[in-house]
């Protein structure tokens, strides 16, 4: 949990209409809405009215194929769903009904995502009626707000929200509405609250006019692609202060997370985006060298020397050395999945020995066969692949991304077997369409079998900038053959990453991990990569840069499609609406 509360309204917040006008026009009960409206409170009308229609033969059914119906932006189901992979609690604080706000998160497949729906009680009763009630029975127990109808004051339920976390101090809320019973909760929040009243709406214009009544900070929305940006916008940055905050005193937390390198892809223009994950962050080829940190012993570095450079500069190196030492003390220890599994199997000696011999690559098949001649089994691999560490929001930040229509996919210098192992422990296998990294597999006798990605004894892939097993370039530029119109959101950290980043083009983004391999070569060669760069450090670094890019990237393209008339068609105001005591307008 992110520590975030995110309250929505429903209508015309989460739907983009008011689900009880969308039921009484669509069953063509009109006339007779507009006959009671006058002489009762809406709430009581609704269910006065439920009755009339029960009486006319209009069932339960038909009334859930109408909810089935109701008009919603596309992209407030992406938002929803990103919140709560992002960790958010979700709850419904509306002046709707149960029935009708369960079938429909129902019906769009987000129930789960909601802790709580605080609104009207409506069930079917024993004759197949569907009965609403007021939230709070207002004939006995008033609730004493003269901001909010009788039935219901919104107010008073974030009160009892907010009682809930009085210990952990840090818990936000952000408040999502458009209605003017949407203004008295508005009046509970705090400081650390976030505010987003829906533009041009009743309680957009409450809060323009009551500005200094309002503590929280305030941020407007239009539509949908508005919400989504501004809401995951504010979540991201949120979870990022907040984790700056506790790396002060968390220290040895964040040593244990290490893992992380991920990096995630690209958008497609439309409404996708794909997303590649490195899994070695610290194992690179530059300048001929091979740079290897160990995680267990801190900082202790190998440097292999391939044939074709003997002559890397020894002041590269100090540098090197320099950068990932800063790194070290600053953020999280990341690891690379290979050296993790060579030294929690105890084998590091002898595969420093290798190393020295043969080709990466080459050398991570014959170390399997060695383990496996030691009695190591499957088993034993996947035990250390499990605990491998990973950055606590980079799980987040996947599942949000996809949960956002990202077209997600690796393409790694690791191995599938190491790959797979990793994401479906994780819970995240079924995000990525797409595995591009050396072959990984057991063989008949139960050994780990590791195969380059393109094989170099029969066939080079011809780029000098990649080492002989593997050229990211090239299956970025198969990938891009297959895209339409479509973004590539690319991270990675590796020198290896340098080759696909030049062949990403001005429509796309390149996400370097910052002062490692790949950043300092964008760095020096600048005028060379033509996507958009936005550089990060770490998990929630890369989270929000990462989401913030997403949002930013969809609201840019639904802006292109002209969606003034669906907000003409927004009824709202003209319409009849719900019965508020008077003084709704703050004195
Ligand atoms: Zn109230
Ligand atoms: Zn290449």
């Amino acid at each position: 949990m992110s520590g975030i509360v995110v309250v929505f309204d429903f209508d015309k917040t989460i739907i983009d209409i008011d689900s009880d006008n969308w039921v009484v026009d669509e069953l063509g009960a009109t006339d007779l809405f507009n006959q009671l409206l006058p002489t009762m409170p809406w709430n009581s009308m609704m269910d006065k009215l439920m009755e009339e229609l029960h009486l006319q033969g209009k069932t339960i059914e038909d009334i859930k194929q109408v909810l089935n119906r109701v008009p919603i932006h596309p992209r407030i189901v992406p938002a929803i769903k990103a919140a709560h992979a992002l960790g958010c609690d979700l709850r419904i604080v509306s002046d709707a009904n149960t029935f009708y706000i369960e079938t429909v998160l129902s019906h769009l497949g987000i129930r789960e995502c909601f802790s709580e729906i605080n609104t009207n009680p409506g069930f079917v009763d024993d004759e197949g009626k569907l009965r609403i009630l007021p939230y709070h029975d207002f004939l006995r127990s008033p609730h004493g707000c003269s901001l909010c109808p009788p039935n219901m004051c919104k107010g008073k339920v974030i009160e009892r929200i907010q009682s809930t976390f009085k210990n952990e101090k840090d818990k936000r809320i952000i408040y999502l509405g458009d209605g003017a019973g949407d203004f008295c909760p508005s009046l509970k929040l705090g400081k650390g609250d976030y505010m987003m009243p829906r533009k041009d709406f009743p309680v957009w214009d409450l809060i323009c006019k009551n500005r200094e009544l309002v503590k929280s900070e305030i941020h407007e929305w239009t539509n949908g692609e508005d919400l989504e940006r501004i809401l995951l916008h504010l979540i991201t940055s949120l979870i990022s202060t907040e984790d700056m905050k506790s790396n002060i005193d968390n220290t040895s937390q964040l040593f244990d997370c290490k893992f992380e390198t991920i990096a995630l892809g690209a958008l497609p223009k439309p409404l996708y985006c794909m997303v590649f994950v490195c899994f070695h962050p610290f194992h690179d080829l530059i300048d001929g060298y091979m740079v290897i940190i160990d995680p267990i012993k801190r900082l202790h570095m190998l440097y292999y020397l391939l044939q074709k450079k003997r002559d890397m500069s020894s002041k590269r190196l100090h540098m090197l050395c320099y950068l990932l030492q800063k790194k070290k003390r600053y953020t999280i220890i990341d690891i690379d999945s290979d050296n993790w599994v060579v030294d929690e199997l105890g084998a590091t000696d002898m595969f420093n020995q290798l190393l020295t011999t043969m080709p990466w690559n080459t050398v991570m098949d014959k170390m399997m066969n060695e383990l496996y001649l030691q009695g190591k089994s499957i088993g034993d691999i996947e035990d250390v692949l499990k605990r491998v560490p990973i950055h606590p929001r980079v799980v987040p930040a996947i599942k949000a991304a996809y949960a956002l229509g990202c077209d997600l996919r690796v393409l790694s210098d690791a191995n599938l077997f190491y790959i797979e192992t990793i994401l479906k422990h994780l819970g995240i296998r079924e995000c990525f369409s797409e595995i591009n990294t050396n072959p990984g597999f057991v063989d008949e006798e139960g050994k780990l079998r590791i195969l380059p990605y393109h094989d170099f004894h029969t066939f080079s892939h011809g780029c000098n900038l990649c080492p002989p097993n593997m050229c990211k370039g090239k299956i970025i530029e198969r990938i891009q053959t297959t895209l339409e119109n479509k973004t590539i959101i690319y991270l990675g950290d590796g020198a290896g990453d340098f080759c696909p980043s030049l062949k990403l083009t001005k429509e796309d983004y390149m996400m370097p991990r910052k002062d490692f391999p790949v950043w300092e070569l964008i760095c020096k060669n600048g005028d060379l990569v033509q996507a958009d760069v936005h550089e990060w450090a770490d998990g929630e670094e890369l989270e929000r840069v990462l989401i913030q890019l997403i949002t930013t990237i969809i609201s840019m393209d639904e802006n292109v499609v002209d969606n003034t008339n669906q907000l003409f068609d927004c009824k709202f105001e003209t319409i009849g609406h719900k019965v508020l005591p008077k003084p709704l307008y703050v004195p």
